[in-house]
């Protein structure tokens, strides 16, 4: 079973995806965080991203990993745990450039079509139920208010230590959202048939329930 879920950043995706996960007993991977990573060692070792050459030297030497520590999903760069290090802002304003390469993408979706070959998965993208996983069971497409959104964003990064301002965050869901939608490899884009959950008025609790209740429909049609 593949459980596809895509959306805009920070609308609620990863929640969604975490709390399904664990509901149902899958596996959950966060596929944004392999391009967080896969930034994270391009800025670390000054890998220019229009070399081609570079970038594929740089790949050959990148290994991504997933670990479930004390009930948290942590991303390992070559054996590092570097799940702080990739939600930084710094990562955040650089990653979206790193994913419209295509051989960063090609990589990575290979990487996520390994994952997912031995276990039911509920994976988060942007492009996992277009691109990844075109014939995944059941597809979501999350929407929420921008300024919500942001908003959201902002609180998670303050509760995680982060020094950050609202502004900041907006310019930067901005940003990655436009560059996100108009990259030529693999934009963006809801599935024609992806299901729409907009969560503006929704609390994490009601999300799932309504998820949930799609999903026990599908399963009671197969
Ligand atoms: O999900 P998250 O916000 O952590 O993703 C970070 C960035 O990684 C996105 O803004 C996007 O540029 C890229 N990404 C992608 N395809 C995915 C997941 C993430 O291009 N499947």
């Amino acid at each position: 079973m593949t459980i596809a879920i895509d959306g805009y950043s920070s609308c609620g995706k990863s929640t969604l995806a975490k709390a399904l996960a664990k509901e149902l007993s899958y596996v959950y991977v966060d596929s944004g965080a392999m391009y967080r990573a896969v930034t994270y060692y391009f800025l670390k070792h000054d890998v220019a991203i229009h070399s081609e050459k570079e970038v594929d030297l740089a790949l050959d030497k990148i290994t991504i990993d997933f670990a479930n520590i004390k009930g948290k999903n942590i991303c390992f760069l070559n054996n590092e745990n570097v799940e702080n290090e990739i939600r930084s802002m710094r990562i955040s304003n650089n990653v979206s450039e790193v994913a419209a390469i295509g051989k960063v993408r090609e990589k990575l979706v290979k990487l996520q079509r390994q994952i997912a070959r031995n276990s039911s998965i509920v994976m988060d993208g942007r492009d996992i139920g277009t691109v990844v996983f075109p014939n995944a069971d059941i597809k979501f497409f999350v929407t929420a208010d921008k300024t919500i959104r942001a908003e959201r964003r902002y609180n998670e990064l303050i509760e995680n230590g982060k020094e950050v301002t609202l502004r900041e965050v907006q310019q930067n869901l901005e940003h990655r959202d436009k560059v996100d939608t108009t990259r030529a490899i693999s934009p963006l884009k809801k599935a024609d048939d992806a299901i729409e959950i907009d969560n503006t008025h929704l609390n994490r609790e009601d999300q799932l329930k309504l998820a949930l209740s799609y999903i026990t429909q599908f399963q009671k049609h197969c």
